[in-house]
């Protein structure tokens, strides 16, 4: 029997904002992967789930005691253009838990058959793009990254039909809250000023308490906290190469965290401008673009939330402009503060940021490979006995690089630290493993066309633990050979 304390708070929020929905059965469910680290953190230890009725809800063939499955609407932009109504179309909201840290989660199924929100989608999920949800979720985890959680994958015996038929399959994701800012906009859009309210309140309670604290106008220290989180976030994925790939406003979370893996990588090589998704032709949500679409999305959910943030239009207008002028300081800070680390700096001084901007310029000339960089230089002594090689390789031994070099070695002589403390601060921010893309497609390939799940568990393994090299895995903290280096990823769709 499973034992899961489900919550339903969503269901409160009244019925605009959701529409009951069973899974759909599927024919022939197997296990992928359970996650019972995550099970043991969120108190699920006892449930019962990894068992045959574990299995039976997470392929949707059983609605377990206590849950009132729902899919949610939301609108959103994307690309750019507005959608009056999205909301999950291949998604279904199992219910909430409390989990013993006192958080509230919700259990979200994807890939569990159509909804109302579908509209010409089959509302499942390929195998391929579960597997690389799993991994990348996870991994982004154990970088310490806010994200959506992967408590199991499994197989449906079915198969969907995208370019060709694919194995089908069903991940079971968890989040602090799967509210978007394209769920503010929905509401907005329908000029339903009431809903917009009650939804802030809600996630004011849920995911901001501290809000309530506040002696002024609680909206506005909810909308300064929302943008202060998602700088943050942004900042974290800069500093880790990663390009989530659909930054559209219903793919952004209000709770801060990373959600939605679609057709999101990390690069290999450098480069500002790099996109990979099939989709973005325009480079819209290109590396280097993402702090600004941030505030872009931002900008939007500011818009939603106007009449709550002062009784008169101009003012809240004013309000709304203050804070996001203060989303780019914030992300400044943070970003600032994170790079100046990653280089093995940690007492501030003026000329960090040139200092860094001048390494990320050359890294992008030569397409020397992100997270290498960084994690050789943090194997690097301050002083110039120590062997450069690696780290030049990476570089065609480029002179501008030995000049930044001999130029950074000089600034550490202004810091506090000794090699060796320098050191080991550097390699527990700097990860050897990223889940690199012609790894996680070749785990997927192998799954897909021969049913071999090792390939994908021995990256997922591997992927727990990024900061610290395992023993006879070194070949998965390499760049793809020309031949191997994907160029494009796709969305689940
Ligand atoms: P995404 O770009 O993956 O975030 O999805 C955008 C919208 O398309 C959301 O409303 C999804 O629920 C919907 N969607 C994506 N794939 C499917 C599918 N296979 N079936 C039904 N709806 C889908
Ligand atoms: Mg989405």
């Amino acid at each position: 029997m499973l034992n899961i304390p489900f919550e339903n708070t969503h269901l409160r929020l009244g019925e605009a904002f959701y529409v009951k929905t069973r899974p759909t059965p599927v024919a022939q469910p197997k296990f992928v992967i359970f996650n019972v680290e995550l099970a043991e953190q969120l108190g699920l230890g006892g449930a019962g789930l990894d068992s045959p009725e574990g299995l039976a809800m997470f392929s949707g063939n059983l609605v377990p005691p206590g849950a009132e499955p729902v899919a949610m609407a939301y609108a959103g932009h994307q690309f750019g253009h507005f959608n009056q109504q999205l909301g999950d179309g291949r998604a279904l909201l199992l219910g909430e838990i409390v989990t013993p840290d006192g958080m509230r989660h919700d259990i979200q199924l994807k890939g569990s058959g159509p909804t109302a929100f579908s509209r010409r989608g089959d509302g499942r999920s390929a195998l391929g793009p579960v597997l690389r949800e799993y991994l990348v979720s996870e991994a982004m985890a154990a970088l310490g990254v806010p994200t959506t959680r992967a408590l199991a994958a499994v197989t449906t015996g079915e198969d969907v039909v995208r370019m060709k038929p694919l194995p089908g399959a069903i991940l079971t994701r968890i989040a602090t809250s799967y509210v978007r800012v394209g769920t503010f906009q929905y509401f907005a859009f329908r000029g339903d000023k009431r809903a917009v309210q009650k939804l802030a309140n809600y996630v004011i309670r849920r995911n901001y308490p501290d809000v309530l604290n506040t002696e002024h106008n609680p909206y506005i220290a909810f909308l300064a906290a929302v943008i202060e989180r998602q700088a943050a976030l942004i900042a974290r994925w800069m500093q880790l190469g990663f390009i989530h790939g659909v930054m559209n406003t219903d793919n952004m979370s209000v709770a801060g965290e990373t959600i939605d893996f679609g057709p999101c990588a990390f690069m290999d090589g450098f480069n500002q401008q790099q996109v990979y998704s099939s989709i973005d032709r325009n480079g819209r949500y290109a590396y280097g673009n993402q702090p600004a679409i941030g505030k872009w999305n931002l900008a939007r959910l500011s818009e939603t939330l106007l009449p709550l943030l002062a009784e008169n239009s101009a003012d809240a207008i004013v309000i709304a402009q203050d804070l996001l002028h203060i989303y780019q300081e914030k992300y400044e800070y943070y970003w600032l503060s994170g790079m100046r680390k990653k280089i093995g700096l940690f007492v501030a001084r003026e000329t960090d940021k040139p200092l860094i901007e001048k390494l990320l310029s050359i890294m992008d000339k030569q397409q020397a490979d992100f997270s290498l960089t960084f994690h050789y230089l943090s194997q690097l002594s301050g002083g110039q006995n120590g062997s450069d090689n690696k780290i030049r390789s990476l570089f065609n031994q480029s002179e501008d690089f030995d000049r930044w070099l001999a130029e950074w070695r000089v600034r550490l002589t202004e810091d506090v630290l000794s090699d060796d403390r320098r050191q080991q601060k550097m390699q527990a921010i700097n990860p050897v493993c990223i889940p690199r893309n012609h790894q996680i497609e070749a785990a997927i390939r192998a799954a897909e066309e021969q049913g071999d799940f090792s390939p994908f568990r021995e990256l997922h393994t591997v992927l727990t633990n990024p900061y610290k090299l395992q023993l006879g895995k070194e070949r998965y903290m390499q760049s793809p050979r020309t031949e191997e280096i994907v160029h494009q990823t796709f969305c689940g769709t």
